[in-house]
């Protein structure tokens, strides 16, 4: 029997993840202005849910009460983790959580690469953990965790500061492999971690003098955000039709074809900026000269240029693998169970995120989706029941096709019994057909209800 109060709490916290959900939602087939429509609908539901949300709010968190049942440390304060950390207090009950991040304030890659074209400074990205202490009851620690024993539950940080819980929940993002030749990466920045490397390149597209050329690099599948690298080389190649006359951008693509939304990427490579992207497939990076500021393919062809974004290959950072989670095909990242997201060898810790392989995309709208299962199972775990046996995720995507208009892109997945993955609802996913400025302005909507969901 459910009493009122956790119905509330539930029903309320439910509304708040459909609103977000809501949000840039389309069938495949839809046409824009649906689209737009959804999404305004979305978000004035978005509204209402949320004044609701607030208003029992103070209820869920007070019944927490000072009685701890349970005691979670999530390790890494990004979209998964400060979202799973946040519902975790909503729905959880009297589960103690510690949040230990290693920087006292988050910058959000998503938008990022709006800084390069000038229409982001890097402080509009940026998020930091007070609310989450405050308004919800999370401990932070800052630090650096440095070991885990996934037996014990047990957590080290630099300082030699040792914690230890029930259940640990590992969402630390992603790292990237070393590139032979580039000792130092900031000469060819990734920002594909938003912060100083993002500020590098933007200043390195700004010094390109006229009729120049800028490389970037994309690696591999599986890699952070599918379509993130080619809606970057969209939107600076249209700075670079305003800014940089007969300037040259070579996209260099590890992979044998657009990785995601090939139709309206394709036509914006091979149209709109086909005058300014010179774009090669099966194109993956061996090593670099720093030098000559060169970039050379196995095959020796070699590729020069005054500003250089290489996107290295990536995988979850070495404290998962010396924890021994990295176990999927790829020897990167970690198997889990997307019913609560444990590691398949280590029940006690549970991987979301850019660092679990799952068959969702990486991205941070998934992030926060598998942060708030997680946060459900534990819950209902820790108070002796089972994970919900058909959960469902979804992710929005905008991609800049311009400086001033967008595309998007949607996902629904559900829980499949027969392969124990999350699968894709073909009716329940698809791209925009071309692009436009009222996406362009949804994308900004969209984005601020993402990070409230995840941060306040
Ligand atoms: C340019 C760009 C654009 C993007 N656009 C979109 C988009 O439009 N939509 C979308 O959904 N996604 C987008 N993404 C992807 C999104 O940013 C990531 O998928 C998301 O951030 C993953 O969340 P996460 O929590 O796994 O990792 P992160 O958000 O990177 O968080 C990991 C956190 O863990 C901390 N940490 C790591 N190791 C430790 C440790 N040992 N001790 C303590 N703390 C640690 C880090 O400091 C960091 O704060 C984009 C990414 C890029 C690069």
């Amino acid at each position: 029997m459910i009493d009122r109060r956790l119905f509330l709490k539930r029903s309320s916290a439910a509304l708040s993840l459909s609103g977000l959900a809501g949000l840039g939602l389309t069938a495949c087939g839809g046409g824009q202005e649906e689209a737009v429509a959804d999404t305004a609908s979305a978000l004035s539901d978005k509204t209402e849910a949320e004044a609701e949300f607030k208003a029992t709010l103070d209820e869920s968190v007070a019944a927490q009460g000072a009685a701890v049942n349970a005691r979670v440390i999530v390790i890494g304060g990004g979209m998964a983790g400060a979202t799973v950390a946040k519902y975790l207090r909503l729905w959880g009950n009297g589960i103690e959580v510690t949040l230990v991040e290693r920087a006292p304030v988050y910058t959000s890659c998503i938008m990022s690469s709006l800084v390069l074209t000038g229409q982001r400074t890097m402080g509009s990205l940026q998020f930091r953990y007070d609310t989450l202490r405050t308004k919800y009851g999370i401990k932070t620690e800052f630090g650096d965790v440095v070991a885990i024993d996934p037996v014990n539950a047990r957590v080290t940080l630099a300082s030699g500061k040792v914690l230890t819980a029930d259940r640990i929940v590992l969402a630390p993002g992603i790292e990237f492999d070393t590139i032979p030749g580039l000792s130092d990466p900031l000469a060819m920045p990734h920002a594909w971690k938003a912060g100083e490397s993002t500020s590098v390149l933007a200043r390195q597209l700004a010094a390109m003098p006229t009729g120049g050329t800028a490389i970037l690099t994309i690696p591999k599948a599986p890699y952070r955000c599918p379509p993130g690298p080619y809606e970057r080389a969209c939107l600076v190649a249209d700075w670079m039709t305003l800014r940089k006359p007969r300037a040259k951008l070579i996209v260099l693509d590890a992979n044998p074809d657009f990785v995601t939304e090939r139709d309206n990427f394709s036509s914006a490579f091979l149209g709109l900026h086909g005058s300014v992207i010179e774009y090669h497939n099966l194109a993956a990076v061996d090593h670099v000269d720093m030098a000559t500021r060169s970039v050379f393919l196995a095959d020796g062809t070699r590729f020069s240029g005054h500003a250089i974004n290489l996107i290295p290959t990536q995988r979850a950072p070495a404290l998962v693998a010396q924890t021994g989670l990295v176990n999927d095909a790829t020897g990167r990242f970690a198997k889990v169970n997307v019913l609560d997201y444990a590691s398949t060898v280590a029940p006690r810790v549970h991987i979301i995120g850019d660092a679990s392989a799952t068959t969702m995309p990486k991205a941070g709208h998934i992030a926060n989706q598998e942060a708030k299962v997680c946060a459900d199972a534990l819950s209902r775990i820790f108070a002796g029941g089972q994970p919900d046996p058909a959960p469902v995720t979804n992710s929005a995507c905008y991609s800049t096709i311009t400086m001033k208009q967008a595309s998007w892109l949607h996902a629904m997945f559900q829980y499949d019994p027969a392969t124990a993955a999350m699968k894709a609802v073909a009716d329940a996913s698809g791209a925009s057909t071309g692009w436009n400025g009222d996406n362009f302005d949804d994308m900004g909507k969209w984005f601020k209800a993402l990070m409230a969901d995840s941060f306040a």
